[in-house]
């Protein structure tokens, strides 16, 4: 157990080397995973790299715990057997365009098949992407049923509750100089501040410049697909969507100062109801933490706001987010859509999302939005109004009048003395 294959020496980075022919050459955007190649992220065998970081996101430094801890052998190689895929998903066209998808790599389900020869020759080639079906079940949607607004049909929504869903989890793959160009920074200047904000932890990024794809450390991404696959793609078949963003506190824990649960949950029903009719559901959860600024910040803000005089108030939201994060949201909608067009999709009719940021990443990236459905003002809990009217003012999305001055100004929320 915990036999490695490093030397005492330790390597600080490697170089290019002049005039070498890449063994493992990237062609990111090539319209088969054999033409684009393969990404090797291994950590044991250095000679194969093609890819700076290492696999897993975030989870990369618990693989380092364990192995420390004498836990995981670090030349364990993951056996593949019948882990592949339980729906098709792709070959689309947006995969074979390098600018429509560069925060994923559209094959990282496909590996096990595609690689199976280089695999088993020992190259260290791992999935970013694994595909699988479930059964969700949650309160608010039995709920929704004894209201009779839901009913079940047997096939996506039982008797019991259990919505069937097709859900995917996907790993952060940067490809560079697509990244760069969605922030409108050179590659050169992306690579510096990366490396220097994460405090030197990947050299590679300002020393290998050859190397264009990268892993970042970290969340990636979950998507719930209720209906069938084909219905994605189908121009005559409808889709319906939510793109969420993680908010913890709210999305588990049921907390009440935002509407992150019943905006999820009055997305999964909506994708349900569009599944039932013959149609997809689409839910898209981001691993972006309190608008990726991280859970501290988060609760940080939380008592700025409610302690700053006159009290919690829709007026002062942005700018408390502000005071404490330096910035109102780091949640970098420019990538979002690139999970959309990995599904296929070119058209969504209902999006249920009021963020103005969200709806103009989609339809920026060529994605049609038919309609916005703002979140039903009944489940919106009465301490969350201090949000939802702040973002109202600020530009999110409202069928009705934007809140004015005096209205913001009269939008409180409740004091740290009373919870
Ligand atoms: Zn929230």
């Amino acid at each position: 157990m915990s036999i490695s294959n490093r030397s005492t020496h330790i390597r600080l980075t490697s170089h290019p080397e002049p005039g070498a022919v890449a063994r493992h050459p990237i062609r990111w955007g090539a319209a088969d995973p054999k033409a684009r190649g393969p990404l090797i992220g291994s950590v044991t065998n250095p000679a194969d790299r093609n890819v700076i970081g290492a696999h897993g996101g975030a989870y990369s430094l618990y693989r380092a715990l364990a192995i420390s801890a004498r836990a995981l052998n670090p030349l364990a190689r993951p056996d593949l057997t019948n882990t592949h895929p339980t729906a098709g998903i792709g070959p689309h066209p947006q995969w074979a365009d390098p600018h429509k998808i560069v925060s994923l790599d559209p094959y990282g389900h496909l590996v096990g098949e595609a690689f199976r020869d280089e695999i088993a020759g020992g190259i260290d080639i791992r999935p970013t992407i694994a595909v699988t079906k479930a059964r969700l079940n949650m309160p608010e949607i039995l709920a929704a049923m004894g209201a009779h607004r839901l009913a079940p049909d047997g096939t996506t929504l039982r008797a019991s509750g259990d919505i069937s869903v097709t859900k995917v989890a996907i790993d952060p793959v940067w490809h560079l100089p697509g990244v760069a160009a969605r922030f409108d920074v050179s590659e050169k200047s992306l690579r510096r501040t990366l490396f220097e904000q994460t405090g030197g932890m990947f050299p590679e990024l300002v020393t290998r410049p050859d190397m264009q794809v990268f892993l970042p450390p970290i969340g990636g991404m979950t998507v719930y697909i209720m209906g069938e696959i084909d219905a994605l793609t189908d121009e005559k078949s409808r889709v319906s969507c939510r793109v969420h963003d993680e908010c913890n506190g709210s999305d588990v824990f049921g907390s009440d100062i935002c509407t992150c649960r019943p905006y999820l949950v009055h997305g999964i029903e909506e994708c349900v109801k569009e599944a039932q009719k013959g149609g997809a559901g689409v839910i898209v959860y981001n691993r972006k933490e309190g608008r990726a600024l991280g859970e501290v910040t988060k609760f940080l803000v939380y008592n700025a706001r409610k302690r700053q005089e006159g009290g919690d108030q829709a007026a002062t939201y942005f700018e408390r987010t502000e005071c404490v994060a330096g910035v109102q949201d780091a949640r970098f909608q420019q990538l979002m859509p690139d999970v959309l067009h990995w599904l296929g999709i070119r058209r969504i009719d209902r999006l249920m999302s009021m963020s103005n940021m969200k709806y103009d990443a989609i339809t920026g990236s060529g994605i049609e939005v038919v309609e916005r459905v703002p979140i039903p003002p009944e489940l919106v809990p009465p301490d969350a109004n201090v949000e939802l009217e702040a973002k109202k003012a600020a530009g999110y999305y409202t069928p009705g009048a934007k809140p004015d001055k005096a209205g913001l100004a009269a939008v409180k929320g409740r004091d740290l003395e009373r919870f």
